[in-house]
């Protein structure tokens, strides 16, 4: 029987393939991620690569024990004779700060600005965007707890939806404030839920003794009917004096350089570690309830993974896949087949190996291919075309002979002579 791939993951297939579109697209995900890069680049952040698997207990001290992700989510990695300490990453953050103090980065001059790339995995269930491996672009900034940071933060996010050219997006922007702020509006939401007991969904009757805040996050549809009945004050109500003109600073800046956004008191990040600014961006096109990509500040962080001193941090991620989506929705088409400048095809089995040679020649100057086999003039045309090629080289026996080849533009038509010599220059004219 036929093995096919786990569910919830994905090939990136190549351009051309049958029925591609553009979220398992390789060519469009490369050139996602390329948009992303120049835009965090040019703002200054440099790129870090964390291992794909962590300790466990890592994830459990970063992501939070009371997380969906931590309970129920994790993909263990088992090897021999081992057993099972290690998780494939859920997401970046606390891989990254492990980095930065296993790695003395705090000798870098601070704020410092970090991405990432790459694969994620949760064990959730599949739906449309909702994937067991999917791939996000990762920023985070550690050593700073300016407001203007997070307000930059916030504008980098827009300039890489901007970036792509994505224009339906909006900004979800609230703040959860500080420990003790949240304590008080945990202390409101359990006396709040604790009469209501028995209405709560199991998960959210577990939450309430954990983390009453994540019932406001629940998915249960009867929960969310409760909260609606129940009129329940927005986090936001609770903000201390410094939680809350760090959150007003933020909004003042964002403002000034014309970034919109929508205060949502609602948002409550799935995460432990969140303190003050927490924001989201959303896109029709991907689902009411399916966010693009989420960031908030987590100055409490370094210390729960061992730092003795804390370190303030703040970041985000973009859901790679749900980006694509959303550009499909928005129309975009497949990212154009960059084929190859020149396809060399000999007419005789004997020029062959001078055709290969040729091509391989001609990749110091563009991307150049050859055709394995001997092939008549219109054969040869059609190969090209499929593989998109720009123009193509004849080489017959007079064409060595004389050292010259027969080229002909694939989609103009225009045909000329070519003194190999010459190949060179016409590659960097035309490239
Ligand atoms: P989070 O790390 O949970 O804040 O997620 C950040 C972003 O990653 C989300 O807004 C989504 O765009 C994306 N994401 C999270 N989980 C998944 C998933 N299971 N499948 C696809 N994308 C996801």
């Amino acid at each position: 029987m036929a093995i096919n791939r786990p569910k919830g993951t994905e090939d990136h297939l190549p351009a051309l393939s049958p029925k591609l579109t553009l979220d398992v697209s390789a060519q469009a995900h490369g050139w996602l991620v390329e948009k992303a890069r120049r835009v965090l680049e040019r703002a200054g952040a440099q790129r870090i690569d964390t291992p794909l698997f962590e300790e466990a207990d890592l994830v459990k001290r970063g992501v939070g024990g009371s997380t969906d992700i931590v309970r129920k989510e994790m993909f263990t990695v088992y090897y021999f004779g081992d057993h099972g300490g290690y998780i494939l990453r859920p997401e970046g953050t606390a891989a990254i700060v492990r980095a930065y103090l296993q790695n003395g980065l705090k000798q870098l001059p601070a704020p410092l600005k970090l991405w990432t790339h790459g694969p994620m995995f949760r064990a959730e269930r599949q739906q449309r965007g909702r994937l067991r491996q999917f791939h996000q672009v990762d920023y985070e900034v550690l050593g700073s707890t300016d407001a203007l940071v997070d307000a930059e933060a916030i504008a980098l996010m827009v300039g890489v939806v901007r970036e792509l050219g994505l224009t339906g997006v909006r900004v979800k922007l609230g703040s959860i404030g500080d420990p003790e702020d949240r304590e008080r509006y945990n202390t409101y939401l359990r006396e709040l839920f604790t009469p209501q007991l028995e209405r709560l969904s199991d998960d959210s009757k577990d939450r309430l003794t954990r983390n009453p805040m994540r019932i406001l996050d629940s998915k249960s549809a009867s929960d969310q009917e409760l909260l609606a009945e129940l009129g329940v004050k927005p986090m936001l109500d609770f903000l201390g004096e410094e939680a809350g003109a760090h959150f007003r600073a933020v909004q003042a800046y964002l403002t000034e350089w014309g970034v919109d956004y929508d205060i949502d008191p609602s948002i409550v990040r799935g995460l432990d570690y969140y303190r003050r600014t927490a924001w989201e961006l959303h896109h029709e096109g991907v689902g009411a309830k399916s966010a693009l990509g989420g960031g908030g500040r987590y100055d409490g962080l370094a210390q729960e993974l061992g730092s003795k001193e804390p370190i303030p941090g703040i970041g985000w991620a973009f859901g790679v896949e749900r980006l694509l989506l959303a550009l499909e929705a928005e129309g975009m088409a497949l990212p154009e087949i960059a084929g190859p400048l020149l396809y060399v095809a000999a007419l005789d089995e004997v020029n062959v190996p001078h055709a290969a040679r040729t091509a391989m020649r001609a990749r110091a100057h563009a991307r150049a291919e050859f055709a394995y086999r001997a092939m008549k003039p219109a054969a040869a045309f059609r190969d090209a075309e499929r593989r998109g090629a720009h123009w193509v080289a004849l080489l017959g026996t007079d064409e060595v002979a004389q050292g010259t080849l027969s080229l002909k533009n694939i989609r103009t038509g225009e045909q000329r002579s070519l003194a190999a010599a010459d190949l060179a220059t016409f590659l960097q004219e035309h490239a």
